[in-house]
């Protein structure tokens, strides 16, 4: 380990600091991916997976082999055929490749969008929502811009119409409320390095049985061979070869998401909601405003904060750098406009925060604001779950 850096700060919207029992299960002894042990590895991450989702108890669960999105590109490779209806919300970028995905399979895209920094409004979706949608998509957290859609009030529309429901969880699954069942989602994917704090590569999807139907019902075979979802059943359900899994990321996940459901959601989502509070206080004084105008769209994951008037985004971000702490700026049309603070899995924490306010306050020669950071903590975590 010697040789390693010292620490490094990762405040990015993903990747996260790795879990410590994470890091620790990546060093254990290789096994094969058809190793019985490893089998009964696979039904525990399932079974987790579907407590993180809030699926039925039979709905199928499973990992793909690739980031969050892969489980994107899956869900419009296996639920879509050419020529299919699909609407695509679509608020920042993620929303955007959704879009871009579902048209590489073939689906004629309709496209719900709303102005930058503002959540979909149901009944732009409502308008456009006819008999003939075979699938409405929409990313719940939108990283790009730090908002928070609707889910549960589309889902509600989503339900009384034909279409399959496709959305995001990569923002929100593991670390803000998901309800997979009692919403009607059909179908939903993350991303290991986000809200689990595991090492990138693993998707984590879950497949109603509703779109399990409709996948059988398919006229063609997906042209998405390594993501089938009969050829991923194969595996996690049959127990038959499918392709070689990555063991070593498998026992990793396992046990970031068994520290998630032992810490348990409702103390994840508390205290996402407490360092956000203890952020955005801090930062206050120093002119940083919340990005997001409406505070129900605010996504407590991803922190938007619009930054002061003439503050040298690229500098101070690039000073922090050097010292070992990575911040993320805006994209597009919000670079050097915002910094989206992750909140995702290990990185809502008091101590990887310390370190960033005590490099702010010395770069920008504001002596309060590490103590500032401290008052405010204290206030919120008076009965602070763990440090
Ligand atoms: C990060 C992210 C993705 C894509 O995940 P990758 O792991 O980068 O492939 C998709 N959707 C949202 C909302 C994300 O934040």
């Amino acid at each position: 380990m010697s040789d390693f850096p010292t620490e490094h700060v990762l405040l990015t919207p993903g990747p996260t600091p790795i879990h410590p029992r994470a890091m620790q299960a990546l060093t254990r002894p290789m096994l094969g991916h058809m190793d019985p042990e490893v089998f009964a590895l696979n039904s525990d991450i399932q079974a987790d997976l579907r407590v993180m989702y809030g699926t039925e108890p039979e709905t199928f669960t499973a990992l793909l082999a690739g980031t969050g999105s892969l489980g994107m590109e899956a869900g419009f490779a296996n639920l879509v055929e050419p020529g299919d209806e699909v609407l695509v919300c679509a608020n920042g970028s993620f929303g955007r490749r959704m879009a871009e995905m579902a048209a590489r399979y073939g689906a004629k895209v309709r496209l719900v969008t709303a102005p930058l920094g503002e959540a979909i409004r149901p009944r732009d979706v409502a308008a456009q929502l006819t008999d003939d949608v075979r699938m409405v998509a929409v990313v719940h957290g939108e990283t790009s811009t730090g908002v928070l859609n609707p889910v549960p009030e589309i889902a509600e529309l989503v339900r009384s119409s034909g279409a399959l429901f496709t959305v995001d969880a990569v923002t929100t699954a593991g670390m803000e409320p998901f309800h997979m069942r009692d919403w009607g989602v059909d179908y939903a994917y993350t991303g290991a390095q986000k809200c689990l704090s595991a090492p990138p590569g693993l998707a984590p999807i879950a497949v109603s049985e509703r779109a399990f139907a409709r996948f059988g019902a398919r006229r063609t075979p997906t042209p998405l061979w390594y993501g089938d979802l009969g050829g991923l059943h194969d595996y996690w359900v049959g127990q038959t070869y499918h392709h070689t899994v990555p063991v070593n990321l498998h026992f990793a996940l396992q046990a970031a998401l068994r520290a998630a459901l032992e810490e348990g959601l409702e103390n994840r989502q508390r205290r996402v909601r407490q360092m956000g509070r203890v952020i955005t206080r801090t930062l206050e004084p120093l002119g940083f405003t919340p990005y997001v105008h409406r505070p129900e769209e605010r996504l407590p994951t991803v922190l938007a904060l619009r930054l002061p008037e003439g503050f040298d985004d690229a500098g101070i971000r690039g000073q922090l750098r050097q010292r070992d702490i990575s911040v993320t700026g805006g994209l597009g049309p919000t670079a050097g406009v915002i910094w989206r603070l992750g909140l995702m899995g290990e990185s809502a924490r008091p101590e990887p925060y310390r370190r960033l306010m005590t490099a702010l306050g010395d770069l920008l020669g504001d002596r309060d604001l590490a103590d500032r950071y401290e008052h405010h903590l204290q206030e919120e975590t008076r009965e602070l779950v763990s440090v």
